[in-house]
Formats: structure tokens, sequence, C-alpha cells
């Protein structure tokens, strides 16, 4: 059976033209799902009986069941592992920042990835498929329902977990567009981040969306003999034809890029790479998160010592380079940056 989740409001109000209800329905089922979190026909009190079994006969609402969740000591980050209906399993994670006042959920996309970045965890999956869209939106929603028992809510999504969203762009693109809906999940687009490893394809189609959704690239060298080492999509799609790409994203749209560095010791953070660095910055509008790397495929010796990064942001400071360190406070329970996947032969 289908998942009522996969149509947006108008596609929703044609299907319920086609069972003979009400169109005013399709607005009374956005808002019991995505404001009221109650996910269960039998639950919408302003739907009729019949009306109810109708649905209940032709849909279903959740994709998925939480198979597990875990959360560090200080309860900042929670990780949770989603069973779908084909017996697959993603993960999901919840960042709280600020006495959780900024609430950002990092969600997938795909059941692993074919990219196969040298540094993440998800790599070795490989792919196995593409998430659907009510896949990607019963994530949000799930965690949302949870969240709403302790009056808290998620102020950012990120697709930054497993899989490359350019890779699915259309699931992904109609879940951004029904979470910003105002009659759906009513999320601001800038409160969303999409992040690819260099989908060219991918950044074009994105510049031409009406909608201000954000954009991040998964940067991690600023050399193009180093990058291709560390991420293989980096032979097809060189710096050179990234960055214009990006130009000309940044030229259209006039918003700000993030670029994401994982630091890899001995690999990224000399002083070449902060020259190149900041050369490869200039003329952007942009974000750079610094992100420390977490052990999750081989040690490759990779992860830099407390020195190393400090040494690594004096060289930053040192080139007027801006930056935010985002601490993978997460790595306690396998939900740093390019960990997720990590545990999957203990599921
Ligand atoms: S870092 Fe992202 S794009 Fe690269 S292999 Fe992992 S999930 Fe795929």
């Amino acid at each position: 059976m289908k998942s009522i989740l996969e149509f947006n409001r108008e596609e929703l109000k044609a299907e319920l033209e086609k069972m003979g209800l009400k169109l005013f329905r399709s607005l009374q089922i956005f808002d019991w799902i995505y404001k009221k979190s109650i996910f269960d026909f039998k639950g919408m009190r302003n739907i009729s009986k019949e009306d109810q079994d109708h649905l209940l006969r032709k849909f279903t609402v959740i994709d998925l069941t939480v198979a597990k969740e875990v959360r560090t000591d200080d309860g900042e980050i929670a990780k949770y592992l989603f069973k779908t209906g084909d017996d697959h399993f993603i993960e999901t994670v919840l960042i709280k920042k600020d006495g959780a006042l900024k609430n950002t959920l990092c969600v997938s996309s795909q059941i692993g990835c074919s990219l196969n970045c040298r540094f993440c965890a998800t790599a070795r999956i490989g792919l196995i498929r593409n998430l659907s869209v009510s896949e990607i939106l019963s994530q949000v929603l799930l965690i949302s329902r949870e969240m709403s028992k302790s009056c808290e809510h998620i102020s950012n999504i990120v697709f930054m977990g497993m899989g490359e969203p350019f890779l699915n762009y259309d699931p992904v693109l109609k879940a951004l567009k029904i979470l910003n809906d105002k009659e759906g999940y009513a999320l601001g687009a800038r409160h969303m981040t999409v992040s690819t490893a260099g989908l060219i394809e991918g950044i074009k189609r994105f510049m031409d969306e009406d909608h201000q959704f954000r954009l991040a690239v998964s940067l991690n060298s600023p050399l193009q003999h180093i990058r291709e080492s560390i991420m293989p999509l980096a032979k097809r799609v060189t710096l050179e034809t990234l960055i214009r790409a990006l130009k000309q994203y940044q030229a259209k749209t006039k918003r700000r890029i993030t670029f994401e560095y994982i630091m890899l010791n001995e690999v990224n953070m000399d002083e070449d790479h902060v020259l190149a660095l900041s050369r490869l910055l200039k003329g952007f509008k942009y974000n750079l998160n610094i992100i420390r790397y977490n052990p999750s495929r081989d040690d490759h010796g990779w992860m830099p010592s407390v020195s190393e990064v400090s040494t690594f942001k004096q060289r930053l400071k040192k080139n007027n380079i801006h930056y935010n360190e985002r601490l993978s406070k997460g790595d306690s329970i396998g939900a740093g940056c390019g960990q997720l996947g990590m545990e999957r032969s203990k599921y």
C-alpha cells in the first residue's frame, strides 16, 4: 500500500477527488499529520468514520519503524536507527544545541551510498537503494512527534546523513517542499540544507528551484590531487568544474554556500592547503565548517590531535579564513560526521 506522505497538497487533493472525498480533507489530513503528529487515520477526529475507513483501505502513513535509539550521556545527541518496510536500516541524528533551543536533524536520503568517500562509514555499505519521499519524511515526523512530548521542535534539517541527496534529487526536493509547505510542516526554507559531495547536475537544478533552501558542499581539500584521493567523485568532477558551478549558483541565487571540511591529519591541514583554501574561497560568500575526522572506516591515522587542530585553526586565522568548528560530540555513539552505518553489522 502507498504512503499518503508521497503526495504534496495538490497531488493529495487530486487523489481524494478520485476517491470521491471532499477536497478540504487534504488540508485536514495535512494538519493532522504535519502539525499535530497524528499518523493514524482513526485519530483524525474531524474526518468522518466512513472517510477514515476509505483512507485506511487505500493508504499507510509512516513508512519506517524505530529499531533503536541511543543518546550521548549529556542527552545532546540522539541517533535513531530506522527499519524500512523491506528490512533495511538507515540512521538519523538529532543534535541539540543552546539548551535545546536549536535542534538540528540530520536526515538520510539513501540506504548506503555509491560515492565511496574514504573517510565515510556509509560508503562501506555501497548503495542499496534511494529512499522514497515518505521514508525521508517519516524520519522527520517520527522524531518530531517524540520531541513534541517535551514541547521541543526541530529548528533545522540538514541532508547530511546517509547517501548523496542529489543522486536522489526528486524525492529529496519533494520532501523539502512538503516540509516547507505552510499547511504542512511549515519549516522555513532557509532552515533546510542539502549537502552534496559535488554533483554538478544537482547543483544546477538546485539553483533553479524557486525556494531558498541552502546548499552545503563537502569540500575537504582545495587541491585536486588530494581531493580525488579521498573522494573518488572528484576524479569525474574536478575542483575547477565544481567551483565554476558554485560560482554560477551563487551569482544566480545570491545565497551563502556552506563548505564542509573534515580535518584529516597529514592529508589536508598543512600550510599549502590553507593557502589554496584561501584562494578558493575568495569571491564566495561562504560558511566554512571544519570538523575533526571521526574514525569510521579504517584507522588511517587521520584523526588529528588537539594541537594539530589548533595549529590548523591558527593557519586559517592567519589567512583571514573565517570558520566554525563543528564539535563531533556524537562520536561516542557512532553519530559523528562520517560514522553513519558504521555499526551496521550489529543491526
Ligand atoms: S560522505 Fe556522503 S557522499 Fe561521501 S560516501 Fe559518505 S554518504 Fe556518500
